[in-house]
Formats: structure tokens, sequence, C-alpha cells
């Protein structure tokens, strides 16, 4: 057999050969734009041969700070095309996290969104490597003391509309790179290669799996500054389907509407994201019957969030887990064909899991005693290896306490039922030690949010004299229910756990704090929490 290099490059090219007319539709700052494959295409050589010419050399690294829009994804495949390391920097970040970062990848270019030029001229003087901005604006360049600032649109304007990709690049160099959300100490880097990149699209394309495809019209609403928006653009990209970028600063209406106005079949985002378009849906009327999968990651899916979805809108939901060690895609729950009998509630109880592994990866879950038993009880620590799955972080020592012996240490607490299905019940970190017991805190969150009259929740421990530890529950009311009580909510818990489960306490707030892509920031509320009790 022929080797076949596995190559970036290759997924744009078959865009603009194949899917001439295919749209890349985009919401800017000056509205909407669209732009086909073949406009892309001869984008994407223009910027890859100004790339080239600035003296961009293969393994360097060009950083990004933007939303997600067109000329990103030009990026997402200029860069890796020309062999350069495309580096994803999540705009969220501190300032110190994004010096630390652009430092440590020595980026030698970074191309920032506009609106997102006053963090680069906040930092500009501690980044080390850095030699030029191109800034990314339908408008005129800002006006600045920083140098060398360049206009994305002139860039691509003076570049090569013939450039021919470098064919000697391989398929195992490094082709991307996106730093995991630091929760203690620097965030850690993590490489994506061509052949990973490739084979990971691959893994979104199973009919089983995600099943993205060309007839999709794909809107990834997470980040592209987090890990490559999920995938989502790239496989979207190779097959030839229309995208919609969501753009800056979105809202849920903005997301509703552009579902509606574009008709997109599959978008993808974190919990929170689909909690505040399902408050959005209850509020205005939206037409959302093209959406064929509402796919959800990043933390657990509340089960009461996929029944409202599929019940109330009749909006197909795809549960699925990943981090970005694994490119993300690591696990997708569908239902096997042979449990498509099953009542109601057990076919939602089994796709509120996190599914099964995705095909090409290998996993075990390891107790201290060895394997778990595949009984949905037992729980032990989730290993996972393959094509798409880290080997190191980049160079950083804290690798060898996640990569050991050729498996990835994913942190996560799971269980694995008769199926083979894997059931996240909590981070390590997060897990309640009480009375030398574990209490999910994944589960008692998805019970809360069960409630009518809750619209978010998350619980943590408190220290305890007796139990070590002891599980309390942040709770956000939905608008109108403020007057809710902790003994309703307890009242409404008791039934559906042990005794000792229960929260020793609710804690009514305006808000749960949120990581920079938008999931529970446990940290902060553990800090609420203390002040709270004046711990
Ligand atoms: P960060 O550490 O910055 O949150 P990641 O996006 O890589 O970065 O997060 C990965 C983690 O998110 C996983 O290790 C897991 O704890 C959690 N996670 C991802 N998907 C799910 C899911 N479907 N259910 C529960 N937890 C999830």
């Amino acid at each position: 057999m022929m080797k076949g290099n596995l190559l970036i490059s290759s997924m744009i090219e078959r865009a603009e050969r194949f899917f001439p007319k295919k749209e890349v539709i985009s919401r800017t700052s000056s509205g909407i734009h669209r732009f086909t494959y073949k406009d892309i295409g001869k984008r994407t050589r223009q910027l890859a041969s100004r790339l080239k010419e600035f003296g961009i050399e293969r393994g360097d690294r060009v950083g990004t700070l933007a939303w997600n829009h067109h000329r990103h994804l030009e990026l997402y495949f200029a860069v890796p095309s020309i062999g350069s390391v495309l580096h994803t920097i999540n705009i969220r970040l501190s300032p110190e996290h994004i010096i630390y970062i652009i430092n440590h990848a020595e980026d030698e270019l970074i191309f920032v969104d506009e609106d997102v030029f006053p963090l680069i001229e906040a930092v500009h003087d501690k980044l080390k490597t850095v030699k030029a901005y191109v800034v990314m604006t339908d408008n005129e360049l800002p006006d600045t003391k920083v140098n060398h600032v360049y206009s994305y649109e002139e860039w691509i304007a003076a570049g090569d509309e013939a450039f021919q990709y470098p064919q000697d690049i391989e398929e195992t160099d490094a082709a991307g790179m996106c730093f995991t959300s630091a929760t203690t100490g620097n965030p850690k880097g993590v490489v994506y290669t061509h052949r990973s990149t490739v084979l990971h699209s691959m893994g979104l394309a199973f009919a089983d799996t995600v099943a993205a495809s060309e007839s999709d019209i794909v809107m990834p609403v997470v980040p592209m500054f987090h890990v490559n928006a999920w995938g989502m653009p790239y496989v979207a990209t190779w097959l030839g389907a229309n995208q919609v970028m969501p753009g800056p600063r979105f809202t849920p209406e903005v997301l509703a509407q552009l579902i509606q106005d574009e008709k997109v079949t599959m978008t993808a985002g974190v919990p929170t994201i689909w909690l505040g378009l399902l408050k959005e849906l209850e509020t205005n009327d939206y037409v959302t019957d093209s959406l064929r999968a509402v796919v959800c990651g990043g933390s657990a899916a509340p089960l009461s969030m996929i029944k409202t979805f599929e019940k109330k809108y009749n909006v197909p939901f795809l549960h699925a887990y990943g981090m970005t060690e694994t490119s993300p895609l690591a696990t997708v729950s569908r239902l096997k064909s042979y449990q498509e009998d099953l009542s109601e509630e057990d076919r939602f109880d089994i796709r509120a899991k996190q599914g099964l592994l995705v095909p090409g990866l290998d996993m075990k879950v390891m107790s201290g005693q060895g394997e778990v038993k595949w009984d949905g009880e037992e729980m032990g620590e989730l290993l996972l290896r393959g094509p798409w799955i880290a080997d190191d972080y980049f160079k950083d020592e804290r690798g060898e306490e996640t990569f050991i012996d050729g498996w990835l240490h994913t942190g996560d607490v799971c269980t694995v039922d008769e199926e083979g299905v894997i059931k996240i019940v909590d981070r390590t970190k997060d897990l309640i030690k009480s009375g030398g017991e574990w209490i999910s805190s994944v589960d008692l969150e998805n019970a809360l949010m069960a409630h009518e009259a809750v619209f978010e929740a998350s619980v943590v421990s408190i220290p305890d004299p007796e139990w070590q530890e002891r599980p309390v529950a942040c709770v956000v009311t939905k608008e109108g229910h403020e007057d809710l009580s902790k003994d309703e909510i307890l009242e409404f818990l008791k039934p559906q756990f042990a005794k000792w489960w229960l929260p020793d306490d609710v804690i009514f707030m305006e808000e749960i704090p949120k990581t920079s892509v938008g999931k529970f920031l446990k940290r902060s509320l553990r800090d609420k929490v203390k002040e709270h009790y004046e711990l």
C-alpha cells in the first residue's frame, strides 16, 4: 500500500476542488460575510504565500487571538500547510497566562482580532519572540503605539493565489498547539500533528460518532481557541460542509437567529451555552427544525437539558467527552441498535452518560486494585491511548505525571457499564470525600438542574471535622422563581439519593463563576463558599 501522507493541506485542497460552491458564513462586526470554498481556498493560498515571504519557517509557531470566523478558518489551513504550527490562544485567559503561553510557545507572529487588540497593547512589551502583529478587521487598522502592525486584508490582497503548498512536510510534523486552561499553575501545551488532526477528523465523520457530513451546515459555537473548536472546522472543510461562524461576543439570541436563518444542522458547545440557548428558545419563538445534532461536551450534560431539547423542541442531542489532550473526541453517547427497544427513561439514562469509545482509540479504567469491573458501579480513573491522544506536554515536566507507560491519565473518575459505556463520575479533584466514601458532585448537579425552578447549579465540598468533607449546593434560580427555598430543594433530592449524599446546605447565588470556556469554575466557587461561611 502507498504511504499516503496525511496532511492538513489536503483537506482545504479537497474543499476547493470538489466543493467550490459550498459556503462559509461568518458573523463579523460589520455584518454577515459569505465566502465559498473557492474564495477561502484562494485566500488561504495567498495567506500561506505571505507567511513564507514574512519568513515563517517549518516548525515556527504562529499565534491567533481570535473568535470563530472565516479569517480564523483560513489560518487553520494556511499556517500548518506551510509546515508551521498554529497556536490558538484563549482570549479569555488572564494577561499573565497569555504572556506565559506566548513566550513558552515562542510565537513569531500573532494574528489578532480588532476587538482583542487592546489585550496585545497591554502585554506586547513582555512578549519576547513576537516579531509582528496582523490585525483581522473589516475596518482601518487601530491607532496604536505597538510596532510592526499589519492589516490581514492587505496581506491577503498582496499574496500569491497560485501558491502551491509544500509537499515535503511529514504527517508527524507539528501542525497545531493548544494550552489547557490551568486550574493550578501555568497552562500546559498540547501539540497536534497533521496525522492526528486528519485521523481525528475521520473520527468525527463515522456514522456512529458525530456523523459529520457534506450535507451538514455546521456551526461550531465552541471557540476556535478551545481544542480547535473540537475539530469541527477541519472535518467540515474536508467534507465540503457549509459552516456558520458565530463571530465575536455572540449571545444566545444571536445563536438562535443563526440556527433559524442559516438552517444549521449541527452545532457544538459546552452545556452552559445550551442552557443559555434553551432560555432564549423559551422566551422567543424560533424555527429550529433544521437541527439534527446539538453536540455537547466539556462538562457533563444534565439529563434534564437533554430531555428538554429532545422532547420540547424535538432537537436531537449528542453527548460527547474529551479533553485538550485527546484532540478532543474520545467518547460519544449513542444507543446500540438493540437498545432502541428499551423504555424511554432507560434510553435517556444511557444517552446522558459519556458513551462509547470512538473507533481508533483504546481505554482502560483503573482503580487501586487494577482494572474495574464493567458493572456500572466500580469507579476508577480513565486511561486513554491512540493516534490522536497526546503523549506529552510541550516542554513541560508535568507531562511525567500524566503520560505514563504509553497511557494518558485523564484525571477523570468514571464507571463502565456492561455495554462498555463510560459515565464520568467526577474529576479526581472535584470528588467529595465524605466519611471515607465518594460523592459525585456531577450527579448532584444533574439532579439539581432537573428542578423546574433551577437555572444552574454546582456542588462543591466544605471541610467537615467529622466527615472530612461535605457537599454544599450552589443554586441559581430561573427568573420568577426567586422564592425557591433550601427545604424545597432538599425534599426534591431526597428520593433520588442516599441520605449521606444530600448537601448540608444550599447557597443561592446570582451566577455560578465560569472558566474561560464556560465551564463551572469550582476553584472560584469554593472561594465564594468559604467567604459565605467565613471559613
Ligand atoms: P480544561 O481542563 O481547560 O477544562 P479541557 O477542555 O481539556 O480543558 O477539559 C477536559 C475535561 O473536561 C475532562 O478531563 C473532563 O473532566 C471534562 N469533560 C469533558 N467532557 C465531559 C463530559 N461530556 N462530561 C463530563 N466531563 C467532561
